[in-house]
């Protein structure tokens, strides 16, 4: 069952979406990918979440990504004593090393080298933006603030330091115990939050067990991350434009511009990228969304990203499936308008001087010239099929390949559809079963071209060298012995 759209859904599962016929249904309705966040939910919940997926994945025979989201080293306030405080404008406040409740005038702020790092006319942001500080004076163990922006605050707040470049690591104790548990699932991907340089990703690809495929998605949703995105983008296996926390960082007419240059960059180094957080903010309490979000969700797709995502509209939003139904609806729109296709040539990333990259580009040419009803790739590491869609071409990737963890990491890349199938054994016998593979998930039918582009010797990473076209005859409808 291959989706007639080439964007592909990423939709994080909560309470609103976490027994059997939600989840089937968010998945018949469009998702590609389920994303468990960890920063809720009990281990017992998230399994239970991906059990279902990975039964519907075999009930289906569709592969379905699944993305473990790590919370990372978000900051936080201590507790207050009362179940909520009143930040007055122009008051002062107080964040210390004290662990007693706090008050209207202090807090505890439990991350002392942050305490240590700040600077003196620095803004603090409080509960993603709504109350802003200014650090006025600091001493040990302390820092004191004028309100800026005052409001209503409650325990366990977020908690922002604006332009801050205070170094942290890139897994909290919680993350590791989280990336344990999800080392014993067989997840796609990991997602890292507040990533601020590429050793925070080097860090986490150097924990994983020795074989293990996992992909590792980087979040970008702080300025240093911004600051250091190609070298991180060099190192990543995705990134998502994390705009929650990205939002709050950044003003409100930056962000635009950053998710532009983010897209653009990773489009050009051949890096999947989604966009998030908000995309259909509404519809957590509507059944239908706001113009002004139909209209995001079309920039993102017009923009070329691989993914968009839904957050709390799918986790728990009171609408969950007519979220997906509704992203599906505005993305197929834009993919139909005429001016899509000139909207994505006129940004075509120019290519990497490599056998790989050349073949590609060939193939998505070759394709374009023939009208052909597929590029097929043979792929084992998803490297040649996601060469082919860094293309952007109007002729669909049937990506083939042995393992079944890159046919789940296809499902978040921009029009790849993969399939498994065995090993090959000679490039006659690769022509004969991408004809094959094609006609039964009538992608082709007899007559029609399709090219195929693989890497021999087969079965070698990162090796793509080859491309042959071939017309369906109806003799290949014969199975093979
Ligand atoms: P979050 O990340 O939902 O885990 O906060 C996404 C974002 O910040 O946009
Ligand atoms: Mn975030």
């Amino acid at each position: 069952m291959q989706r007639s759209r080439k964007t592909k859904i990423i939709a994080t599962l909560g309470p609103a979406s976490s027994d059997y016929e939600v989840i089937r249904k968010l998945f018949e309705k469009g998702v590609d990918v389920f994303r468990l966040n960890f920063s809720h939910g009990s281990y017992d919940e998230h399994k239970k979440r991906y059990e279902i997926i990975r039964a519907l994945e075999r009930e289906k025979n569709h592969s379905i990504g699944i993305m473990v989201d790590l919370q990372g080293p978000k900051l936080r306030l201590g507790r207050f004593g009362s179940s909520q405080v009143f930040l007055q404008s122009g008051e002062s406040f107080r964040f210390d090393s004290d662990e007693s409740d706090g008050d209207e005038t202090r807090v505890y702020f439990p991350h002392e080298d942050v305490l240590s790092a700040c600077e003196v006319g620095q803004d603090i942001l409080l509960d993603d933006g709504k109350l802003r500080l200014s650090v006025r004076d600091k001493g040990k163990g302390y820092v004191d603030t004028q309100v800026l922006i005052g409001g209503a605050l409650s325990s366990n707040k977020g908690v922002s330091f604006v332009g801050s470049s205070i170094l942290r690591s890139a897994l909290t104790e919680k993350d590791q115990a989280d990336f344990a548990f999800a080392m014993t699932l067989d997840v796609d991907w990991v997602a890292l939050s507040f990533v601020q340089r590429a050793e925070d990703v080097e860090r986490v690809r150097a924990m994983l067990p020795s074989g293990c495929c996992t992909h590792i998605l980087t979040k970008m949703e702080n300025q240093l991350a911004i600051d250091n995105l190609e070298s991180i983008i060099a190192v990543s296996d995705a990134v998502m434009v994390a705009r929650g926390d990205l939002g709050v960082e950044l003003p409100p007419e930056v962000v635009p511009i950053q998710q532009k240059r983010i897209i653009r960059m990773c489009r050009r180094m051949g890096c999947p990228v989604v966009v998030a957080t908000h995309m259909l903010d509404s519809m957590v309490h509507a059944p239908s969304p706001t113009r002004a979000e139909a209209s995001d969700v079309a920039t993102a797709v017009y923009d070329g990203a691989d993914a968009v995502t839904l957050s709390a509209e799918s986790a728990v939003g009171r609408y969950p499936v007519e979220s997906v139904r509704m992203m599906e609806r505005i993305i197929m729109s834009v993919e139909g308008d005429s001016g899509y296709r000139s909207v994505m040539e006129s940004w075509h990333p120019p290519p990497q001087p490599t056998m790989a990259d050349a073949i590609s580009l060939s193939a998505a040419h070759a394709a374009t010239t023939l009208q052909a009803a597929a590029v097929v790739t043979y792929t084992e590491s998803g490297s040649t099929a996601r060469l082919a869609s860094r293309e952007r071409s109007v002729v669909g990737i049937l990506g083939i390949t042995t393992k079944k963890t890159t046919a789940r990491q296809l499902s978040m890349v921009w029009g790849v559809y993969c399939v498994i199938a065995k090993a090959l054994r000679s490039v006659n016998q690769m022509v004969e079963e991408a004809c094959q593979v094609a006609l039964k998930e009538k992608i082709a039918s007899i007559g029609d071209v399709v090219v195929i582009t693989a890497g021999i010797p087969f079965g070698t990473a990162g090796s793509t060298n080859m491309m042959r076209i071939a017309r369906l005859k109806a003799l290949d409808k014969v199975k093979r012995p």
